[in-house]
């Protein structure tokens, strides 16, 4: 029980990867609380948390909105007292060429994708940096560190989450918080469902571990990453694509 005594906040909990990653922290030990729109799979992820013994906050929110995001936190310290682990897990795509993207479709993917993990980070930051710890786990993408064809607002997003990271990794290491990124690539969610099959097939036949990334893959990482295994891992990009990027 690796994180026992912990607490954690996971964005995006209703989804693919940020369900998996809200039940390994919770099987880890840590009790987790979840925030996403949807209320049936938000239900269906508090459903999973229960499961393991762990205790489970609930909150439909928008990330993107400042008020949402801080009474969340507020209300996540006041009801448990401390904030170890902070997962900035959601995520959209609103994908187009360059010359056909709406600004709309920039500021909801750069709002959604980057907006909230600064204001997430900020307001968990001043209850961490009391405590002398925490970590902070930011998800990011491959497209972030490689770019991809169709996806400039969600590959500036993500390239902005790396370079956030970095920035704050630096800014609280003297507290012994620590902040890091994880850059997952093709990984079997709602998110890649929608992706057109012929050119799902072309990204299998570049995966050199021979086969999609599943949501448990970047849990594993998640928990690894929150917990005082990776006690000197700070800043770091760790990219979880089946070998798809190398770097
Ligand atoms: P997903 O199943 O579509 O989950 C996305 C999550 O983000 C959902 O819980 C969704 O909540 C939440 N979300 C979206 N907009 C929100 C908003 N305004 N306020 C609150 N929550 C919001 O996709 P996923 O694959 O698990 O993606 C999770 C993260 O991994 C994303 O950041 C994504 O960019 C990243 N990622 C995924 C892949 C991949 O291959 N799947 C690869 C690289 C990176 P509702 O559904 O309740 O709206």
């Amino acid at each position: 029980m690796e994180l026992a005594g912990k607490t954690a906040i996971v964005t995006g909990a209703s989804g693919g990867i940020g369900q998996a990653v809200a039940e390994a922290l919770a099987r880890a030990g840590a009790d987790v609380a979840i925030c996403g729109q949807n209320q049936e799979r938000l239900a269906a992820t508090s459903t999973l948390v229960a499961a393991t013994g762990r205790r489970v906050l609930s909150y439909a929110m928008n990330v993107a909105q400042a008020d949402a995001v801080q009474q969340t936190v507020d209300d996540v310290a006041k009801q448990w007292g401390r904030i170890d682990i902070m997962v900035n897990n959601a995520g959209i795509t609103k994908d187009g060429l360059l010359i056909r993207m709406s600004e709309s479709d920039w500021d909801d993917v750069i709002n959604v994708n980057l907006k909230s993990v600064f204001l997430f980070s900020k307001a968990v930051a001043r209850v961490m940096m009391k405590q002398r710890t925490g970590s902070i786990v930011n998800i990011a993408s491959i497209i972030g560190l490689i770019g991809n064809p169709g996806q400039g607002n969600y590959s500036a997003s993500k390239g902005g989450i790396i370079a956030f990271t970095k920035s704050v990794a630096r800014e609280l290491a003297s507290r012994h918080v620590r902040a890091n990124a994880i850059a997952p690539g093709f990984i079997e969610t709602r998110m890649t469902e929608k992706i057109p099959e012929d050119l799902q097939k072309k990204m299998l036949d570049s995966i050199p571990l021979g086969r999609y990334g599943k949501p448990e893959d970047v849990a594993n990482l998640a928990v690894f990453l929150a917990g005082d295994r990776s006690a000197y891992i700070t800043g770091q990009v760790i990219s979880i694509c089946g070998g798809m990027v190398m770097q």
